[in-house]
């Protein structure tokens, strides 16, 4: 299986350019969609970069968690 990851979508926008803009005063990632501007706290993960190819991007939109139905 390679190097697996996950690859983290605006739900607002479904952008891929998500980033952490900047950290709370205790310690928590503030995510950034650099598409729309939405803005939330996230307190127990990170992110890394990595660079897919466009197969492997279109891969992790086809897969993309929703509501009700989770990544396949
Ligand atoms: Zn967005």
């Amino acid at each position: 299986m390679g190097n697996f990851v996950s690859v983290i979508f605006c739900r607002n926008c479904s952008s891929r350019f998500v980033e952490i803009s900047e950290w709370t005063a205790d310690g928590n990632a503030i995510l950034h969609c650099r598409s729309c501007n939405t803005r939330e706290v996230l307190t127990h993960f990170t992110l890394g970069r990595g660079n897919l190819n466009n197969h492997e991007m279109q891969n992790a939109r086809d897969t993309m968690a929703k509501k009700g139905r989770y990544e396949k």
